[in-house]
């Protein structure tokens, strides 16, 4: 091999490292239909027949020292809807979309998995002992509620403009039993006068106490695809809930080194 052709690859191989160059697992898919969590190594190890290279363009890093394309750290946490860790977002649905808790728990006539059932009744009794008035809006709510209310919607505005109010089925928090809306009474429930109010304050300053986060800060709806939601509380359990406040992050996004998703576009990469 000549010295020009090495240098070429060698470029290559750097511009693929780097990043730069689109993931050739995320071109087109081999012929065996890839599935979410099967890299095309399996096919090799099981000593099938293969038929032919699997990507065409390019040099396929394959030696022993080739950096392998796939997170080497699985975050399963993140992505099992019954883990507490799980983030789900525009572009993280529950997987399955239509998963729903094994059990749940009711709070003064909402639902959610008994964990976060516990605490809200801790958080909702530490506020009333302060004189805070508080009170749940919502809890979880099924994929078959999520179908039903997104459906109203985008009769009424449309798909883009049901996208700016509702979640689609299979992508709201609401669905993992872990999220629950609060109000203090005053007609400002879900709604933006709410910030200001008292309760507002509370469950800010001492919703990690109890396990419970503000999900969707003021101004990070880039990174959360939602406008602030101050009444919008997400269980994460004490531990990872004031884990979260003491790292500084903005975002359940960026405490869990997810990327941003602004919007329902393509899957980011896991
Ligand atoms: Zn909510």
């Amino acid at each position: 091999m000549d010295a020009v052709r090495a240098g070429a690859l060698l470029l290559a191989a750097a511009v693929l490292a780097a990043g730069c160059a689109p993931d050739p697992a995320g071109a087109p898919p081999a012929p065996p239909a890839p599935s979410a969590t099967t890299p095309a190594t399996s096919a090799a190890a099981s000593g099938a027949p293969t038929s032919g290279p699997a990507p065409s363009s390019g040099p396929a890093p394959s030696g022993p020292g080739a950096v392998p394309e796939r997170d080497p750290q699985p975050r399963p946490d993140l992505d099992d809807p019954a883990s507490l860790a799980v983030v789900v977002n525009k572009q993280r649905p529950l997987d399955p979309q239509d998963w729903a808790p094994p059990a749940l728990e009711d709070v003064e006539g909402h639902l959610l998995r008994p964990e976060a059932a516990a605490a809200a009744r801790a958080l909702l009794a530490a506020a009333r002992a302060e004189g805070v008035p508080i009170r749940i809006v919502s809890g979880y709510r099924s994929y078959a509620e999520q179908s039903d209310t997104y459906a109203g919607w985008v009769a009424q505005k449309g798909r883009a403009g049901a996208d700016t109010v509702s979640a689609r089925p299979g992508h709201s928090e609401h669905q993992t039993g872990l999220a629950v809306d609060v109000g203090d009474g005053s007609g400002c429930e879900l709604r933006e006068c709410f910030d200001g109010t008292a309760t507002a304050a509370w469950v800010a300053e001492h919703g990690p106490e109890h396990g419970f986060v503000v999900r969707y800060p003021w101004g990070e709806h880039g990174t959360t695809g939602y406008w602030y939601e101050p009444w919008h509380l997400r269980y994460l359990g004490p531990e990872r809930a004031q884990e979260l406040v003491r790292s500084g992050a903005a975002t359940l996004e960026e405490f869990s080194g997810l990327p941003p998703a602004p919007d329902y576009g393509p899957p980011a990469p896991r």
